[in-house]
């Protein structure tokens, strides 16, 4: 029987709900493109319900425990002390979050001989080294396209709130002001802006396809192509580098994986390139950014904002200067653990677990690494060191 180590954020300070606002979250069967949703033999929680923090667990208590495994279901995950670490050294699956991810380093997989499987509950498996998984013959899974949807809803968001600067004209309200020259000085409309997207993957085609009804002149860079009938479908315009792309837009928006390829791509100088008084949207990873080139490009106005909900490290400590820093509208790490993706992701965890238990393959979309390579998503997406 296994031991399975889950490391979640923590429940809600008021304690894990009781109630809900909504009765419940609308059921998808499949994903844009044709991919079904996640599809385990049976659910032990109700769509709708938190699952990603300590108590919820995502749902799979009664299955895990059922079967004979251990469940160790934790919060506590940096510095040797930590619960995480204690239990690694014999855990045979991690999974985590990327909203509170349980860094599986090099040194920390050198301490877990038992480990066989590295499970992402959401996209985007940056957190775990993968070299390392390589070497270890570590599989490493992750629920493609589970949040996709869920985090270009937030891009669309973030962007619509930068430009017409709606976080400060809210705040005039819970001050008790009418000043409308205050919150109007740095509004814009969006309609006709240049709008390009750093790789048009699940979520950045998503961007795409949700902002072309604002008649914005799109724009994208990845390292694969459209295919030319949805360039044509979309009006979009292909560029063969980041840079290229970021000299022609208003509003830049980040979607492509953290790796050795994407990491501080957004540098000093790369920021230096965009178009002074332009929008930076990154949902992507904090580490694609410059921190500090970040601050500094508010600061200056070369950016006229920026936003994301993504950061390094997560949790951000307090004095993080992106707390702080002028025209910004982050948020914690959000975006892809609304309580609709959260039901399909931990569905998603759920299928990874009855095939990794059953000796039965595991689907190629969700698989990053498997038998000492990258595999599936993982050999399209991301590159190894
Ligand atoms: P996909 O795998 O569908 O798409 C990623 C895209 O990035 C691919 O098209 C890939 O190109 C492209 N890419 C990789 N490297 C580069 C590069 N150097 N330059 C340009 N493009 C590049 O992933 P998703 O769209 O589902 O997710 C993208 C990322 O978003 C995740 O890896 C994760 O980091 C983040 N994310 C954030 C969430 C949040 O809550 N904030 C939730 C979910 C994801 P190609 O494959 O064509 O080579």
């Amino acid at each position: 029987m296994a031991k399975v180590l889950c490391v979640l954020y923590d429940d809600p300070v008021d304690g894990y709900p009781s109630s809900y606002a909504r009765d419940g979250v609308p059921r998808i069967d499949r994903y844009p493109g044709g991919q079904t949703t996640p599809s385990p033999s049976a659910l032990d929680f109700t769509p709708g319900e938190l699952l990603g923090s300590v108590s919820g667990a995502l749902g799979l208590r009664r299955f895990l425990e059922s079967a004979g495994h251990e469940l160790v279901v934790t919060s506590d995950k940096e510095g040797p002390d930590s619960v995480f670490e204690r239990e690694l050294p014999d855990a045979e699956v991690v999974i985590s979050q990327p909203f509170w991810p349980a860094y599986l380093t090099a040194e920390r997989i050198a301490k877990a001989p038992e480990l066989k499987l590295a499970i992402t509950a959401g996209i985007g498996s940056d957190h775990v080294d993968l070299s390392a998984a390589i070497d270890h013959g570590i599989t490493v899974a992750e629920v493609t396209y589970s949040n996709s949807v869920s985090v270009s809803e937030h891009v669309v968001m973030m962007i619509l709130s930068l430009v017409r600067n709606y976080l400060p004209a809210h705040q005039w309200v819970l001050d008790g002001g009418w000043n409308i020259a205050d919150c109007v000085s740095r509004s814009y409309d969006l309609e006709a802006m240049d709008v390009g997207t750093v790789a048009a993957g699940r979520i950045g085609t998503a961007v795409l396809r949700r902002l072309k009804p604002f008649d914005v002149r799109l724009h994208y860079t990845d390292r694969h192509r459209l295919p030319p009938e949805v360039e044509e479908e979309l009006g979009v315009t292909y560029h063969p580098d980041v840079g290229s792309m970021v000299r022609v837009c208003d509003v830049v928006t980040i979607n492509c994986p953290l790796h050795p390829e994407t990491e501080n791509m957004f540098d000093d100088a790369l920021i230096g390139r965009m178009k002074r008084g332009a929008y930076l949207i990154n949902t992507a990873r904090g580490k694609i950014c410059d921190r500090d080139a970040v601050v500094r490009a508010l600061e200056s106005g070369r950016l006229a904002g920026y936003a994301g909900d993504v950061w390094f490290p997560q949790p951000a400590p307090r004095d993080h200067p992106w707390r702080t820093m002028p025209h910004h509208g982050m948020t914690p790490h959000t975006s892809g653990t609304s309580l609709s993706a959260q039901a399909r992701y931990a569905a998603g965890t759920r299928e990874i677990l009855e095939c990794f238990f059953a000796g039965k393959p595991i689907r190629d979309e969700y698989l990053i690494v498997e038998g000492g390579k990258l595999a599936g998503t993982g050999r399209h997406s991301y590159s190894a060191r």
